[in-house]
């Protein structure tokens, strides 16, 4: 195995144009993890945490906001994932854009996702994991709308989680001692998240969601996942 060193750890950068990824590579695995929103410190710091003990790639985004600066305008980097998804939310933020400026901007999320798709979903073995912290409100009960199965643990924190797309990986996390959700079913409405495009892509993804400044939960959550789902 290798280890990195976190102060000075020799990786790879990832150039998306609309954004660029810090690629940290240790050994060989079908593990892909990726952190996307910037402002979600404890999630970056479990995956740098379990990359140096756990085979995989792990991707980061090198931000400091949730959002993404994009033309003097923003965009969630976890709407970029489809052509609908990263229209409605570049509408959203961004209303008073001309509409050639949506169109060129629109095509440069569209070069991301290719690049970023080739990355994450080229082998069907991989397995795509997301790490994702919430503030106040989001929880596991959010989910129940989206899902077609959903595990809820007593002494569990609800806004602590995971979310799968894949039922073998689901039966597995729905004995664990944390809550589980599992998504397999295409939505109506493609909101351009990562968790579809996996669905889409038929790659398994599982995003481990915990309450910001949970370090020990996530980690644990992580531990859980490495040690458990092949
Ligand atoms: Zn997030």
């Amino acid at each position: 195995m290798t280890f990195v060193k976190m102060n000075n750890p020799p990786h790879l950068e990832l150039d998306v144009s609309i954004a660029k990824f810090k690629v940290i590579k240790n050994g060989n695995s079908n593990r892909k993890f990726i952190w996307l929103h910037g402002d979600e410190k404890t999630a970056k710091m479990a995956l740098e945490y379990h990359i140096k003990r756990y085979p995989g790639t792990a991707y980061l985004i090198e931000n400091d906001s949730r959002e993404i600066n994009i033309k003097n305008g923003i965009i969630d980097p976890n709407r970029i994932f489809s052509k609908a998804g990263a229209k409605k939310n570049l509408n959203k933020y961004n209303p008073y854009w001309s509409r050639n400026k949506k169109k060129t901007v629109l095509d440069s999320i569209s070069s991301a996702r290719t690049i970023l798709f080739k990355e994450l979903f080229s082998d069907q073995e991989s397995i795509v994991i997301s790490l994702h912290n919430n503030y106040k409100g989001y929880n596991i009960r959010s989910e129940i709308n989206n899902s077609d199965e959903i595990s809820i643990k007593k002494n569990q924190n609800p806004r602590d989680f995971f979310l799968c797309t894949n039922e073998n990986d689901y039966n597995i996390l729905a004995k664990s001692p944390f809550n589980a959700v599992l998504q397999k079913s295409t939505p109506s409405t493609d909101d351009g998240s990562l968790s579809w495009a996996a669905l889409g892509k038929k790659t398994r993804y599982i995003n481990i969601e915990t309450r910001l400044g949970w370090l020990s939960v996530q980690k644990k959550m992580l531990k859980y996942l490495e040690e458990n789902i092949p």
